[in-house]
């Protein structure tokens, strides 16, 4: 978890991301045939290609995301009383950032606590 927000509304931002990065790669590159002429049609084929695969990439994001928030448990938050969802035993709040969990043995865990074990939890993956 790279921000303090839900799993679903963090696949979004990733997906977000990635299409700005790849439009602006492809705009870039076709800026470079402008500016540079000849040798500016190596960097705009370039940038269109790595361009393009941003783009597949942010909608290979979207289509999971997708898939994964059919899946996902809906509920109404405790609190701030709107319909959220949530992926997996732990997940943020959409609305308020709450941390919710399904699992009993999770549920006195305080935030603090929780971004510990997530903490060491990367840390002993990489
Ligand atoms: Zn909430």
């Amino acid at each position: 978890m790279f921000f303090k927000s839900s799993k679903i509304n963090e696949f979004r931002l990733w997906g977000l991301l990635l299409t700005m990065l790849g439009m602006g790669l492809m705009v870039l590159g076709t800026a470079g045939i402008v500016f540079w002429g000849q040798s500016g049609k190596v960097v705009a084929a370039i940038g269109l290609v790595i361009g393009l695969i941003a783009m597949l990439a942010s909608l290979g994001i979207y289509f999971w995301a997708g898939m994964l928030s059919t899946s996902a448990v809906q509920l109404e938050c405790p609190e701030c009383h709107k319909l959220t969802k949530m992926l997996g035993k732990t997940d943020r709040c959409m609305f308020c950032k709450t941390i919710l969990t399904l699992d009993p043995a999770q549920a006195t865990v305080t935030a603090e606590q929780l971004e510990q074990q997530q903490a060491s939890g990367v840390s002993s993956q990489s």
